[in-house]
């Protein structure tokens, strides 16, 4: 039996098992009109399941938070002090933009 997979993502669309042997199986957006979400490649469907569901990616409900967290956190590298300064602020801004910019490369796939 195939595990149960969470929503897209992406759009919050029901999803659905893809691929085959030689590709490997993946999961992708299987809603009304499909987003394109698709989620990482692998060996078998419970292995793709499980990449599926630990969602790296923002649900909607969370994306929201995050932008808010993102648009809050614009112009923070204002307030670094010189380049190479190691106080408590300069870490905590570096710390913050580092983790968003993780984000964001995460998004990008
Ligand atoms: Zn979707
Ligand atoms: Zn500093």
């Amino acid at each position: 039996m195939q595990a149960e997979l969470l929503p897209c993502p992406f759009c919050g669309s029901s999803a659905r098992y893809a691929g085959g042997t030689a590709s490997g199986v993946y999961i992708v957006c299987g809603g009304p009109s499909p987003c394109g979400g698709k989620g990482p490649s692998r060996k078998n469907s419970s292995e793709a399941a499980h990449a599926w569901n630990r969602r790296p990616i923002p649900a909607p409900a969370d994306r929201a938070k995050w932008e808010a967290l993102r648009e809050a956190c614009n112009g923070l590298e204002d307030w670094l002090h010189e380049d190479d300064c190691k106080c408590g602020q300069c870490y905590r801004i570096k710390a913050i933009t580092q983790a968003l910019a993780a984000l964001d490369a995460k998004e990008q796939g």
